[in-house]
């Protein structure tokens, strides 16, 4: 059996082998690097949904490939769902993933209403077609650093249900129950599912 190709429009290591763990068997990814793509990806839409679409869309026009590209955000109830699409640049331009956890606790700083959603949406492109996939987990922001696995704020999210960090739990755990992991089953049903 052919495996259908689909590039995954990010530089992100982590996203890249969270994705072909996921999907493994039944769709053959393509980094950007294997389609000899090497740009800034703009990235300047307001919402996920339009920072995912504006993403693939590039790849599409681009370089031609049937791909999908996702935009992931940390809602937290207590800041109003803050930082949200700006989760990356929170702390600053430089996307430093040390300088937003640390923003995180520091406005969080005794608060007992820890309670956050990590909200991944996934922007799908075949051919003409595009199709929007969305995944959210709910959790809580630990009051430090937790775990050495992940990247981004898993050492500091909880998703409910656990006790462990997402930098804590291992990638098979992250990997059925995450935002990602539940946008991109979605995706799969679909795309296996015709
Ligand atoms: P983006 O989707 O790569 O733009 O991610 C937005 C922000 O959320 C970045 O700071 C990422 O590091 C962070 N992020 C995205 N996915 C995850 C995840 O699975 N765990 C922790 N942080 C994440």
């Amino acid at each position: 059996m052919t495996l259908k190709n689909l590039v995954f429009a990010t530089n992100n290591r982590h996203k890249l082998r969270e994705a072909r763990e996921m999907l493994e068997g039944k769709i053959h990814i393509l980094s950007l690097a294997d389609i000899g793509c090497h740009d800034t990806i703009p990235e300047t839409a307001d919402t996920l949904q339009g920072n995912a679409l504006e993403k693939a869309r590039y790849i599409k026009a681009h370089y031609g490939y049937d791909c999908f590209a996702d935009d992931t955000g940390l809602q937290v109830v207590q800041l109003g769902g803050r930082p949200g699409v700006y989760s990356a640049r929170y702390a600053g331009e430089e996307c430093d993933p040390e300088k937003n956890m640390q923003k995180l606790l520091g406005e969080l700083d005794g608060e007992n209403d820890r309670r956050a959603s990590f909200i991944t949406v996934v922007a799908l492109i075949e051919g003409n077609d595009e199709k929007i996939f969305e995944g959210e987990v709910k959790g809580r922001i630990l009051t430090e650093r937790q775990g050495g696995e992940g990247f981004g704020y898993d050492p500091l999210f909880v998703p409910d249900g656990y006790e462990e960090s997402f930098a804590q739990m291992g990638n098979e755990t992250k990997n059925r129950i995450s935002h990602r992991a539940r946008a991109m089953q979605k995706m799969k049903e679909y795309l296996l599912g015709r």
